[in-house]
């Protein structure tokens, strides 16, 4: 390719994409590498097998693009169309390639696999197209010009999709002439709402700007994603860097955190960095909290244990929670929440106690405690704090999740 590769698009094949049985998780995965390389991907495609819809899906990519990145319909039977579609294009028959029947051959052999003659089929290429040899499955890859641009065509499989995109594209991206690498840089942000950010970023929002900025909303967190190109990543990176010292004075102490990793993540890397032992008194979150802990490796390091007390007498045996006090206040208050931090802290020995305590409904709910109002409490060396958050009444599932993220959050607010 002669020029600066401007445009690519993703093309993703398959009857049991469109069906919702399998997630395109190939798209995502190619989008990644693309944009590593500074690419820009501008669409994705999902069509079926059906070849009239396929064909047009592919001929219009391959009109628009300068590279078109196809996934699936290489397999060997006869609703798998994507070498036949892409010769009709091409306008030429399909050529066989006598080494790559011998490799499927061999392929099948050294597994012991019987050889059907339908995968004589997945020998066949469009015309001019440049073989890519696949040696982990039966189906290989090409890549063939079509109109404007470079179409390749991987396996569905995303075993192996990954690792010929790997062998084949990323080399060939490499080598692109012009290629501006991308740099991105995210800043993490917990309390106020999509919109309410937005307004608070808006100026840096606007439609191409420079380096583009984002926000994107997930597991109650917002990530503010920043998206530089430059003529090398040092470049791209240090364009980042200059929107986001102007965006991080706006954000205050909703700026949770930076970089690509999840909040447990972060949050486990603090308490490891401070040498800060943690336990946990879950009671509406029943053990998500630790679940979330327990899903980042070397957490070990830091974390006991918890106590899932669901039940108030289980506050009371398994935390000493003052009955009192459960009487008094009720389950969900932060009188409650600061004796089960305390508890947590007492009982399981960490220097760190988290706990949560709240009405994650559907029923429960008052006039003074509505559903969606959930209890915090963090002991950290003696020292309690608490607080009260109200969530809207997006049901349990939400509910808990969002308990456990505060309490992640938590984490990093308070052991500096
Ligand atoms: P194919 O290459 O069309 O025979 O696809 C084989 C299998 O790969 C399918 O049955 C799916 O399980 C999986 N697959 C195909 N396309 C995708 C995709 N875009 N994302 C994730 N998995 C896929
Ligand atoms: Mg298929």
């Amino acid at each position: 390719m002669s020029e600066a590769l401007r445009t690519a698009e993703i093309l993703s094949i398959g009857d049991e994409l469109i069906h919702g049985s399998n997630l395109d998780t190939n798209a995502r995965w190619l989008a990644q590498l693309l944009e590593r390389h500074g690419v820009a991907v501008v669409r994705f495609t999902v069509v079926g097998d059906d070849p009239v819809l396929l064909e047009a899906a592919m001929r219009e990519a391959c009109e628009r693009a300068d590279l078109v990145v196809a996934t699936g319909g290489l397999g060997p039977t006869l609703d798998d169309r994507t070498r036949d579609v892409a010769a009709k294009i091409a306008g030429g028959p399909l050529w066989f390639d006598a080494p790559s029947w011998q490799a499927i051959q061999d392929y099948l052999r050294a597994r012991n696999r019987p050889i059907p003659d339908s995968n004589r089929r997945q020998a066949e290429f469009p015309p001019s197209a440049v073989v890519l040899s696949n040696p982990v499955g039966t189906a290989p890859a090409f890549r063939v010009r079509i109109h404007r641009a470079e179409l390749f065509a991987f396996p569905g499989v995303p075993r192996e999709m990954k690792r010929l995109a790997e062998d084949h594209l990323a080399p060939w991206l490499a080598k692109l002439p012009g290629a501006q690498p991308i740099a991105q840089q995210c800043l993490l942000v917990l309390g106020p709402s999509e919109a309410l950010l937005g307004e608070r970023i808006e100026p840096f929002m606007v439609a191409g700007r420079e380096p583009a900025v984002g926000v994107t909303a997930s597991g109650g967190m917002l990530t503010i994603r920043i998206v530089a190109r430059g003529r090398d990543r040092a470049a791209a990176a240090a364009a980042c860097e200059d929107t986001a010292s102007q965006i991080r004075p706006l954000l205050g102490e909703w700026l949770l955190a930076e970089g690509e990793a999840t909040l447990a993540e972060l949050a486990v890397l603090r308490l490891v960095a401070r040498k800060v032992t943690v336990a946990a008194a879950e009671s509406c979150t029943a053990g998500l909290f630790s679940a979330k802990l327990a899903e980042v490796p070397g957490v070990s390091a830091v974390f006991l244990g918890s106590v899932v007390s669901y039940a108030n007498d289980v506050k009371i045996s398994a935390l000493g929670v003052d009955p009192a006090l459960l009487q008094r206040h009720g389950a969900v208050s932060e009188e409650v929440t600061a004796a089960m931090a305390r508890g947590a802290c007492e009982r399981i020995g960490a220097r760190l106690g988290l706990s949560v305590s709240g009405v994650a409904g559907p029923g429960g709910g008052t006039a003074e405690k509505p559903v969606g109002t959930i209890c915090f409490g963090l002991c950290l060396d003696g020292a309690v704090t608490t607080w009260t958050l109200r969530f809207p009444d997006l049901g349990r599932e939400f509910l808990r999740e969002r308990a456990a993220i505060e309490l992640l959050a938590a984490v990093l607010r308070h052991v500096p």
